[in-house]
């Protein structure tokens, strides 16, 4: 087994905490038993369900590693057994591969967190850390671990880390909006588009007057969903602060901002994951968990003046408009050829059934290429839809047009990067994540010049 190296040999809180590790695979009770003995923490494992029970209540384990997919009782139903048990008992689901339905579950019984496998060494003992130690100042405490994670993990320890940047000044008011935030913290899982790489998402609501922020899973740097934080926009749009980094987001702000959510702590790992390459996860993951309003002034940006980026062949235009409208025009040569659709967008259940739908494409000409760029690793045959000269080659298309509409689904994405809806009718031929973010930043220039 090998050492994991610390500057601190010794940490006070780590004295007499057990960890219950219940996984069915005998290799990974071996392995992550050995990783945390070797950190000074006491170490109880359980093959099944019903052992991990027994093992609560007997040792009363300060946390509970739980894999979710067991033979007999499965991880979900063991957890919330160990609830009924022990509410107060951090529990970490493991997995593999969850999906969405699993990992809502999860979330709502009460999983404070989740690993996956195959597990990433340094980040699962960062996690373990950090609740043993929050366990230590928390003893006391009767508050359900959900409410304490979000409580200490937001409002509390990192309040002081989370930049309100987009409430301090609100110029250009357009109408009056709620803010919204999600009803309950959930977990999304998935793969990296990209990176390839696995990746999940874990949602918690903010307060009133937060903005929307990217973190982590174990990192405490928070990055917000601003303009000012976009690093990169070749075929994603990524934001990064320091070593935070969240790459990938703009299709989860799209329906971030078609649901109208003004507050919320996005923690994931370095990417948001794809899902089917379009935005109808997000929005089913929103109908699920609950979307709350919030008091305190939000208004929409209603845009003064015209303002155009690109000419020619290439251009993205934005006007004064009672609301927003996207007009976007697309040409490739066939099978999509030209492309024209309008939406506006006033409503999530339309945005939901017109845009949210549409995939990510990518040519059979380009995929070779993305690669060698050390893109689209991820890019399975269910992650986004390929073009070839006869037409899809993986799947049929969900709308005729659906490359124009998601060139849409993007627009919105990225243009609700200064975390205030626009109000304007956007005219675009060509475009993609560059011209937008170069959008947004000269009507966040205009923004800054009344503040
Ligand atoms: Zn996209």
């Amino acid at each position: 087994m090998t050492k994991v190296a610390h500057c601190e040999t010794t940490r006070s809180y780590l004295a007499d905490k057990v960890v219950l590790i219940v996984d069915d695979e005998a290799s990974i009770r071996k392995t992550l038993g050995g990783i945390l003995s070797d950190e000074g923490i006491s170490v109880v494992t359980a093959p099944d369900g019903e052992t991990a029970l027994l093992k609560v209540k007997e040792i009363q384990p300060h946390l509970v590693l739980l894999d979710i997919w067991m033979p007999g009782m499965d991880g979900l139903e063991t957890l919330a057994k160990i609830k009924d048990l022990s509410p107060n008992t951090p529990v970490v689901m493991i997995s593999g591969h969850a999906n969405i339905s699993t990992a809502l579950a999860a979330t709502k019984r009460g999983a404070l967190d989740f690993l996956e496998k195959p597990l990433d060494l340094t980040s699962t003992i960062k996690l373990v850390h950090s609740i043993l130690q929050q366990d230590s100042h928390d003893k006391l405490s009767s508050t359900p671990q959900w409410e304490a994670l979000t409580e200490n993990s937001t409002t509390g320890r990192k309040a002081s880390e989370i930049n309100p940047l987009v409430f301090r000044q609100q110029h250009l008011k357009g109408r009056a909006l709620k803010q919204k935030t999600i009803a309950h913290p959930a977990i999304l899982y998935g793969q990296g588009l990209h990176s390839g790489r696995k990746s999940g998402l874990i949602l918690e609501p903010l307060p009133a007057n937060s903005g929307i922020h990217f973190a982590g899973v174990s990192e405490s740097t928070i990055v917000p969903a601003h303009v000012d934080f976009v690093e990169s926009t070749g075929f994603a749009t990524t934001v990064r602060l320091g070593r935070t980094q969240a790459g990938t987001i703009e299709h989860l702000m799209s329906a971030l901002c078609a649901y109208g959510i003004s507050n919320l702590l996005i923690k994931c790992n370095g990417e948001v994951p794809v899902m089917d390459g379009s935005a109808l996860e997000f929005c089913r993951l929103f109908d699920d968990v609950g979307v709350v309003e919030q008091e305190g002034e939000w208004y929409e940006i209603a845009v003064p003046e015209t303002i155009q980026i690109g000419d020619g062949k290439e251009w993205i235009r934005i006007e004064p408009a009672d609301e927003l409208t996207i007009d976007y025009t697309l040409r490739y040569p066939e099978p999509v050829g030209e492309q024209h659709f309008t939406f506006s967008l006033s409503d999530p259940e339309s945005y939901r059934r017109e845009i949210a739908p549409s995939r990510t494409f990518s040519f059979v000409k380009d995929v070779g290429q993305l690669q060698k760029a050390g893109l689209a690793l991820g890019g399975r045959f269910d992650n986004f839809l390929l073009i070839g000269s006869e037409g899809a080659i993986n799947d049929s298309w969900r709308f005729s047009n659906e490359p124009v509409r998601h060139k849409i689904l993007d627009a919105i994405g990225d243009l609700y990067l200064l975390g205030r809806p626009l109000r304007g009718r956007i005219t675009a031929c060509m475009t993609g994540h560059s011209d937008n973010i170069q959008l947004l930043s000269k009507v966040g220039e205009l923004l800054k010049a009344l503040a």
